[in-house]
């Protein structure tokens, strides 16, 4: 007897060259294809704007920027570099009739673009690292005049932005968004009150869902960042905050947010967390748990269609060093996403009648199914699944007999 898991190969698992397919199977239902973004430019915006240093932070190393408050200008200008070679590229392409610009070209590998990768697209620039909202007017004003002079020569495509909960407003938001912002990302971390006071951070739980809905009802796309293992943020706490950031649940409704972030709790040289946790008062929290609870926090969101585009920091340059202490793996996202479709294929085993004969698994997943080095080759055995039962799906769904 036949099942089908009928689930889509979700847009922030990997990609492989094969890309989306044709349907093959009467038994399996087809999926709509991943999402494709544009390719990110970030500009990096250490600390500018943040009314505090929080206990976990440490932009300068986080971004690989060493600059301090004072290198929004220094960022600026670097980006402009950036671009105009960017333009470069694309006038180049388009002579040559190699590539006309387009606006949503190329798959969001959820890294940095690189000038070295991908054809010649559009970007989207992204203001990081710091809090955006809360630049000073003539900072904040050179940033938006940057994007849209970029914008209007067809280089950059979409506007993204970083800041803090505590730091939106009705009034600010619409600003924003009329001087050509199209994304939101809020650094809520958590929305449990108790975790936002031992964390320091300076405002409630009300307060970070108010500014959700404020981001949203501007008219902005809305990323939300959440910091599994942040002083106060236990497992339980952690599945709590998903559930908050992925409402509204109502029938038909859709959630507020676009797509999420998890950014695990890390001992960063330098913070006041070191001095917790030197002293003994912050214990992070170890891998296993950490990949245990993003695997639950991906399936919820994967649940409610919403991404999540980034699991831990992105390896800047220094940042091993940086990390006395915390769940820090290379591949931490591939063993929260691994572990998170190994959960999804034994839901559905527990469906079948009887024991599993044939797992359809599409084919950019290849790399994914038996987990980081094969991690996962033994958990899947013990449900009764074996490399034999294995076949590669050319479309976007999973099938399980
Ligand atoms: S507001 Fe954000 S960027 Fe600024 S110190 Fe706090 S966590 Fe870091």
């Amino acid at each position: 007897m036949a099942g089908s898991l009928n689930v889509a190969a979700r847009p922030d698992w990997p990609d492989s060259p094969d890309g989306p397919g044709h349907t093959r199977g009467a038994a399996c239902a087809s999926v709509a294809p991943p999402r494709r973004r544009p390719r990110i430019l970030p500009v990096f915006l250490p600390f500018a704007g943040c009314p505090t240093r929080c206990v976990f932070c440490a932009q300068d190393v986080q971004t690989g920027q060493r600059g301090g408050i004072n290198s929004v200008g220094h960022a600026l200008a670097v980006a402009e570099a950036r671009l105009e070679h960017e333009a470069r590229l694309l006038e180049a392409a388009t002579a040559n009739g190699v590539q006309e610009p387009r606006d949503h070209p190329a798959p969001n590998t959820g890294r940095a673009a690189s000038a070295h990768e991908a054809s010649p697209s559009p970007l989207e620039i992204a203001f990081y690292g710091g809090t955006f909202t809360l630049l000073s007017e003539a900072e904040r004003t050179a940033c938006l005049e940057l994007a849209a002079r970029w914008r209007q020569r067809g280089v950059v495509c979409r506007v993204r932005c970083s800041t803090r909960p505590d730091a939106v407003t009705v009034h600010s938001l619409a600003t924003l968004r009329a001087a050509g912002m199209d994304c939101v990302e809020l650094g809520v971390q958590s929305f449990d009150d108790a975790a936002l006071a031992a964390a320091s951070r300076g405002y409630g739980g009300a307060l970070a869902r108010a500014a959700c809905a404020m981001v949203a009802g501007a008219g902005l796309e809305l990323g939300v960042q959440l910091m599994p293992g942040m002083p106060g943020v236990t497992p339980e706490v952690f599945r709590a905050d998903v559930r908050t950031a992925l409402l509204p649940d109502t029938d038909g409704a859709a959630p507020l947010t676009s797509f999420l972030r998890f950014y695990p709790c890390l001992v960063l040289r330098g913070t006041p967390l070191a001095e917790r946790w030197r002293a003994g008062s912050y214990v992070p929290w170890p891998l296993d748990t950490t990949v245990d609870a993003l695997a639950h926090g991906l399936l919820a969101a994967w649940a409610r269609g919403v991404a999540v585009v980034r699991m831990g920091l992105s390896p800047e340059d220094g940042l091993d060093d940086a990390v006395l202490a915390g769940p820090m793996h290379p591949a931490l996202g591939q063993l929260a996403k691994a572990e998170a479709l190994r959960r999804h294929v034994a839901a559905h085993l527990a469906r079948l009648p009887g024991p599993p004969v044939r797992l359809g698994v599409p084919r950019r997943l290849r790399g994914l199914l038996w987990g980081h080095a094969n991690g996962l080759v033994a958990a899947y055995a013990a449900m009764g699944i074996t490399r034999d039962m294995v076949h590669w799906r050319d479309d976007d769904t999973f099938s399980l007999e």
